[in-house]
């Protein structure tokens, strides 16, 4: 058994199928993507389950669209403020 915030798990899905999948980020390293992250957690509220993680993602999937709406928004809101300001030189 395990706790697990589903909007952790909603975001870094929705890092990686829409941004990272598709390389629309100017950076993709480890540190950009766990920037991109901790900003759109930050401005999220948190949502948790108590459940086995394979149930996660059927817990997400009946999450309210607001919340999903939310989520991709803050997603595309970090990554501009992350490839505006990287905490590292790019080449
Ligand atoms: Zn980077």
């Amino acid at each position: 058994m395990v706790v697990t915030n589903v909007v952790e798990v909603l975001v870094k899905d929705t890092l990686q199928s829409a941004y990272l999948s598709k390389h629309r980020l100017v950076c993709e390293c480890e540190q950009c993507q766990n920037d991109i992250m901790a900003i759109a957690l930050n401005h999220l509220p948190s949502h948790y389950v108590s459940t086995a993680l394979g149930n996660v993602y059927v817990k997400v999937q009946y999450l309210d669209a607001q919340l999903q709406s939310d989520v991709v928004k803050e997603v595309e809101l970090a990554s501009e403020i992350v490839a505006r300001n990287p905490r590292h030189a790019l080449d």
